[in-house]
């Protein structure tokens, strides 16, 4: 069965896409397959990967409201990067025609049936708020990723978060769990960052990815060219941090395998 991520936080700016879009690429490079879905309509999980989204005629829209099947707006990989169900502006038309439409909250998880069983991953890249579109990642997702920046009011924003998955566990997907808090564009020098990481692992314990994901300009400037980091510049400290957290997930994943037969594990 695939393990469906939403990765998700209602806050702006945090990391969902650029975690999204490099982490796709990085359990692809370990050889896994991926489906990356982007769901929010700025449609940057898109042009991360590589698509103009101004010129797509199918995107995860039609998908959501039945007028097209998921496999009919996929984007294949034809370069063996990971699969894309795409995105644009036309999304946010959705949160309102959605709301009249049977199952609202579930139709993500119903279109996504049909190819569930053809990837090992399926990484949904959720929008910044907690709107239906959101719903729709978290009641198709098995599991839940938050990617966080550690400053004052970030778990402020993150009991509200836990408080919709607890809703939506008891309401809609009860086998909904969390499967990890991701610190991003982490800076070691920033007292207050230290302290809120202290706290969020003193709150979250293991749940707390080990791996760290620091602040990189190679991450920020990768989607001006429209690939993942890891094509970019494989060597720089955000490639390298997110094949450590692809190996991270793998080694929690397939526990069979002795950790530290991944290369990219690394430890806080
Ligand atoms: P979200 O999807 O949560 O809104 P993004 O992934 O789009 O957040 O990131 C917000 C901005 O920060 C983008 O300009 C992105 O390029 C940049 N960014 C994200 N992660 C990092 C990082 N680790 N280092 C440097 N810049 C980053
Ligand atoms: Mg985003």
């Amino acid at each position: 069965m695939a393990k469906i991520l939403a990765i998700t936080n209602q806050k702006g700016g945090v990391g969902k896409t650029t975690t999204s879009v490099n982490l796709a690429a990085s359990l692809e490079a370990a050889k896994r397959r991926v489906l990356l879905i982007d769901l929010d309509p700025q449609g940057n999980a898109t042009m991360g990967s590589g698509v103009d989204k101004s010129g797509l005629q199918h995107t995860v829209y039609q998908a959501l409201l039945g007028s097209r099947s998921m496999a009919e707006v996929r984007i294949l990989s034809t370069s063996g990067k990971f699969d894309l169900i795409p995105a644009n502006r036309e999304l946010a038309g959705a949160e309102i025609e959605m709301v009249d439409l049977p199952q609202r909250e579930t139709r993500l998880k119903a279109a996504l049936q049909e190819m569930e069983s053809e990837y090992e991953f399926i990484l949904i890249d959720c929008p910044p708020a907690l709107n239906l579109l959101t719903l729709n990642g978290l009641c198709a997702a098995n599991a839940v990723m938050i990617p966080m920046q550690c400053e004052y009011y970030a778990l402020e924003g993150l009991s509200d978060l836990v408080n919709t998955i607890k809703k939506v566990r008891a309401n809609l997907n009860p086998t909904l769990e969390i499967e990890g808090l991701l610190r991003t564009m982490f800076d070691p020098r920033n007292i207050l960052a230290q302290q809120v990481s202290d706290q969020l692992q003193q709150h979250f314990g293991e749940k707390v990815y080990r791996t760290v994901i620091p602040r990189n300009v190679r991450l920020a400037e990768a989607p001006s060219f429209g690939i993942p980091a890891l094509y970019h510049d494989k060597l720089s400290k955000g490639t390298q941090a997110y094949l450590a957290l692809a190996g991270e997930m793998l080694n929690r994943h397939y526990p069979s395998i002795e950790p530290g037969q991944h290369d990219h594990e690394q430890k806080l």
